[in-house]
C-alpha cells in the first residue's frame, strides 16, 4: 500500500469512483480508493433501482441531471464500458390536486432548462404502462428520455477508466481514523496502514457522518432502510402481462413504484415509519403494506410470487439535497454525501463538480450553493421535493 497520497477517496460506490475518474480526467492521478468491502460497488449503490430521471423540483437537481444523463448517453465512448441504458422514461402519477399543481409547476421549469416533459390525462398514462390501474389519478408527467442504467457498470467503468491513468483501489481496507492536525487533514488511518495526504474525499455513502466525526466534523447525513422486491417470471399465456418496455411508473403519493426487471416486476415503496439505522435485514412484514398500494396500481402483481427481496440504505440529509465541497472547518476534508436516494444517477456530474472543487476551487459553470456543508447552519433551506 502507498504511503503517501495526493487525494484519498473514502469510499468504492459510485460517487468515489466518478470523484477518481474525474481526478484522472484533470490530471489528477496520485489518488486512492480505499473500500472496506471485497469489491466496489457493494454498498447502496450495489442495492439501488437504477432509476434516472430528470423530473426533479429543484433547478439545481435538473442541471445535475442534465448532465448525468448527458454523460450516461456518451459512456461506452468515454470509459468503454456498457451500462445497459434503457432510456424508456419516467412517469410520475398524481393524485393530489396541488401536487400535481406543483408538478406541472416543475414541469414549466424543467422545460425552461430544455428537458422535454409531458403532462398526461390518467388515461395516456394508463396507455403508456398497461395494467397500470389509475383510478383517483388526477394527471401525470412524463419525461422520455428518463430511464434504468446498471449501477455496477458506472462505477466499475469510471473506476477502471480512473485506474488505467494512475489510481489505486484498496480492498478490504477499512478507514479507522482521520489525523488532523491546526486544521488540516494530514493522513488516513486504516486497517493496512496509514496513508499521508493533504486531500480526503469522503464518498462513503450512508456511513458519511462516521467519516466526518473522524475529523471532527458533523455530517448530517442518516442512513435510512429501503426494500426492493422483485417478482417471479410474469410471462403467461398470452404474453408478459406487464409492460414491454422498462418504463419506471411513481406513485408520487404513496411512493410506490414498479419497472419491469427481465420476465417480471421490480418494485418498492418508502416506510414512514423506517427510523435511522445500518440494519439491512429483509422485513417481510413490510411487504404487506406495499401490497396494499400495489394491487391498487397494478392488480396483476396479485397473482405473482416474490423470486427476490434485499434492502439497503438510502443517505438521507435533512433537505433532501446532497452535500457537495469542503468543509471549511477542516482544510482538506471534502464531501460528496447525502443523495438521499437518487445518488446513483447523479454520480456523474457530481464527481465532475467535486474534481473541479478539488483541482480549481470552484465549480465550472455550475453554482454549488444549495449543496454546501454550511447550509444547515442557517434556516432550513427549501430543498429537493420529488423524493421517492
Ligand atoms: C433501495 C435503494 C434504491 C435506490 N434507488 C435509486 C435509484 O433508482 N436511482 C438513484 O439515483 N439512486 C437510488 N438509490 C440511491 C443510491 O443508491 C445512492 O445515492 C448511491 O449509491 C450513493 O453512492 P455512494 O457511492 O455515495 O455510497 P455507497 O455505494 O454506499 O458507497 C460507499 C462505500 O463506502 C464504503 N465505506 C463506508 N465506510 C467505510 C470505511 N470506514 N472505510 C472504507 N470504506 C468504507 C462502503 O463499504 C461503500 O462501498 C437507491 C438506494 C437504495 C438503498
Amino acid at each position: 500500500m502507498k504511503k503517501t497520497a495526493e487525494v484519498v477517496i473514502i469510499g468504492g460506490g459510485c460517487m468515489g469512483a466518478s470523484v477518481a475518474f474525474h481526478l484522472a480526467r484533470r490530471g489528477v492521478t496520485d489518488t486512492v480508493i480505499v473500500e472496506r468491502e471485497s469489491m466496489l460497488g457493494a454498498g447502496s449503490t450495489g442495492r439501488n433501482a437504477g432509476g434516472v430521471r430528470h423530473q426533479f423540483s429543484s433547478e439545481s437537481n435538473v442541471r445535475l441531471s442534465i448532465e448525468s444523463i448527458g454523460m450516461m448517453e456518451r459512456f461506452y465512448e468515454e470509459t468503454g464500458f456498457e451500462i445497459d441504458f434503457h432510456q424508456d422514461g419516467y412517469l410520475f402519477l398524481l393524485s393530489d390536486e396541488e401536487n400535481f399543481s406543483q408538478f406541472q409547476r416543475n414541469v414549466e421549469m424543467q422545460r425552461r432548462l430544455g428537458v422535454a416533459v409531458d403532462v398526461l390525462a390518467p388515461e395516456e398514462a394508463r396507455r403508456l404502462a398497461p395494467g397500470l390501474e389509475v383510478e383517483g389519478v388526477r394527471g401525470a408527467t412524463f419525461c422520455a428520455r428518463d430511464g434504468i442504467a446498471d449501477p455496477n457498470g458506472v462505477t466499475l467503468g469510471f473506476a477502471k477508466a480512473a485506474q488505467a491513468r494512475g489510481m489505486e483501489i484498496y480492498r478490504e481496507t477499512e478507514v479507522t481514523g482521520i489525523r488532523v492536525e491546526s486544521g488540516r487533514v494530514l493522513a488516513v488511518e486504516t486497517t493496512h496502514g496509514a496513508i499521508s495526504t493533504p486531500i480526503i474525499v469522503n464518498a462513503a455513502g450512508p456511513y458519511a457522518r462516521r467519516i466526518g466525526e473522524m475529523a471532527g466534523l458533523d455530517i448530517p447525513v442518516a442512513p435510512i432502510r429501503r426494500h426492493i422486491f422483485i417478482t417471479e417470471s410474469m410471462i403467461d399465456g398470452a404474453g408478459l402481462s406487464v409492460p414491454a418496455n422498462r418504463i419506471m411508473v411513481i406513485d408520487f403519493e404513496t411512493t410506490f413504484y414498479f419497472h419491469r426487471e427481465g420476465a417480471g416486476i421490480l418494485f418498492g415503496m418508502s416506510d414512514a415509519e423506517e427510523r435511522p439505522g445500518f440494519d439491512m435485514t429483509v422485513q417481510w412484514e413490510f411487504l404487506e403494506k406495499v401490497n396494499q398500494v400495489a394491487l391498487r396500481r397494478l392488480p396483476r402483481l396479485a397473482d405473482a410470487g416474490i423470486a427476490h427481496a434485499w434492502a439497503g440504505l438510502y443517505e438521507v440529509t435533512p433537505d433532501a439535497n446532497p452535500i457537495i465541497g469542503p468543509a471549511r472547518e477542516v482544510e482538506g476534508f471534502f464531501m460528496i454525501n447525502g443523495f438521499s436516494g437518487h445518488g446513483f444517477q447523479h454520480s456523474p456530474a457530481a464527481g465532475r463538480l467535486l474534481a473541479d472543487v478539488i483541482v480549481d476551487g470552484a465549480a465550472r459553470d455550475f453554482d454549488l450553493s444549495p449543496f454546501t456543508f454550511e447550509r444547515f447552519t442557517g434556516a432550513k433551506p427549501e430543498g429537493e421535493m420529488n423524493v421517492v
